[in-house]
C-alpha cells in the first residue's frame, strides 16, 4: 500500500530542484502526478523516469503566472486523471539579489508574479476541482525567507511572506466551508537546487566554494538540504498521516532559523 494511493496530484515546478524530487516520491507512493513546468525537456524527463519506475505521471507546459494556463491544466488534470486531491505550489524564482533603492520595478512584480501570485492561482483552481473530489491537501512552497528578512531580498522574502499568510487565509476559508482540503505550507532552508547554484556561481560577491561554504554555517546542522528531505515533508502534508493539520508552516531548514 503507498501512503497516497487513488490520489491525484498536480506538482508546479517538477523539472527539476524540489519539485522533480516531490513528483518522484508523490508518484512512487501511488499517487497518479501531473508535473508542469515551463522547462519542457526537464519535465518530460521527470515524467519518463517516474513512468519507468512502473508509476503514472504526465507532463504540461505550464506558466505559474497565466491564469488561463492554470485553466487549462486543471482542466487536462481533470479528464486524465479525474480529479485532483494534491497540489504542491512549487514553482519559483530567486530574488535579484539587489537593494530596495535599486531593484527594477519590473524585478519586484515579476518576482512577486512567479512566487505569490502563482499561489494564489493555484489556490483557487485546486479549491474547485478539490472540493469536487471529497476534499485534498495544498502545500504551498515558502521558504525560511518567509519567516526572516534578508538583505537585498526584498521581493523574494515579500512574496514568500506573503506564501505564508495566504496559505492560512485559504485554510481557514476551506475548513469554515467544510470542503475537507487542508492547507499548508513549508519553509525550506538552503537547499542544494539548480536554482541555489545558479545564485551561487552568478554572485560577484566570493567564488562559489567560498559562498556555499557560507551558507553551509548558515545551517545549524552542518550541510545544505537535499531535494528529496524537503519532499518528504511534502509527503506527509500530502498524505492522511497529516490530518489534523492546516493553517500550519511546516519549517524544514536545518536549523537555520533555531537561533
Ligand atoms: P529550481 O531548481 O530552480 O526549480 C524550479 C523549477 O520551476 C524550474 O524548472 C523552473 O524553470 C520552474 N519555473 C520557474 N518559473 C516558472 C514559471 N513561471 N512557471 C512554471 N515553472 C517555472 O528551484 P528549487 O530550488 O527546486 O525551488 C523550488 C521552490 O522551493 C521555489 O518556490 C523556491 O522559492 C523554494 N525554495 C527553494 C529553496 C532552495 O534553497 N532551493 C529554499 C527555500 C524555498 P527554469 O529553470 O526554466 O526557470
Amino acid at each position: 500500500m503507498g501512503r497516497l494511493d487513488g490520489k491525484v496530484a498536480l506538482v508546479t515546478g517538477a523539472a527539476k530542484g524540489i519539485g522533480a524530487a516531490t513528483a518522484e516520491l508523490l508518484a512512487r507512493e501511488g499517487a497518479k502526478v501531473m508535473c508542469t513546468d515551463v522547462d519542457e525537456t526537464e519535465g518530460q524527463k521527470v515524467v519518463d523516469a517516474i513512468q519507468n519506475a512502473g508509476h503514472t505521471a504526465s507532463f504540461m507546459t505550464h506558466d505559474v503566472t497565466s491564469e488561463e494556463a492554470w485553466e487549462k491544466v486543471a482542466g487536462e488534470t481533470q479528464r486524465a486523471f479525474g480529479g485532483l486531491h494534491v497540489l504542491v505550489n512549487n514553482a519559483g524564482i530567486a530574488p535579484d539579489g539587489i537593494a530596495i533603492e535599486d531593484l527594477p520595478f519590473e524585478s519586484w512584480k515579476r518576482t512577486l508574479a512567479v512566487d505569490l501570485d502563482s499561489v494564489f492561482l493555484g489556490c483557487k483552481y485546486a479549491i474547485r476541482l478539490m472540493k469536487e473530489c471529497g476534499g485534498g491537501s495544498i502545500i504551498n512552497i515558502s521558504s525560511i525567507m518567509g519567516l526572516v528578512g534578508t538583505p537585498r531580498s526584498s521581493d523574494y522574502n515579500a512574496a514568500k511572506g506573503g506564501v505564508r499568510l495566504l496559505t492560512k487565509v485559504a485554510a481557514l476559508e476551506c475548513a469554515e466551508a467544510g470542503y475537507n482540503i487542508r492547507v499548508n505550507s513549508v519553509h525550506p532552508g538552503y537547499i542544494d537546487t539548480p536554482l541555489v547554484r545558479n545564485v551561487v556561481e552568478r554572485s560577484e560577491e566570493a567564488s562559489a566554494n567560498e559562498l556555499m561554504g557560507m551558507l553551509t554555517m548558515l545551517h545549524p546542522i552542518g550541510r545544505l538540504g537535499t531535494p528529496k528531505e524537503i519532499g518528504q515533508a511534502i509527503l506527509f502534508l500530502a498524505s492522511d498521516e497529516s490530518s489534523f493539520v492546516t493553517g500550519a508552516e511546516l519549517v524544514v531548514d536545518g536549523g537555520y532559523t533555531a537561533r
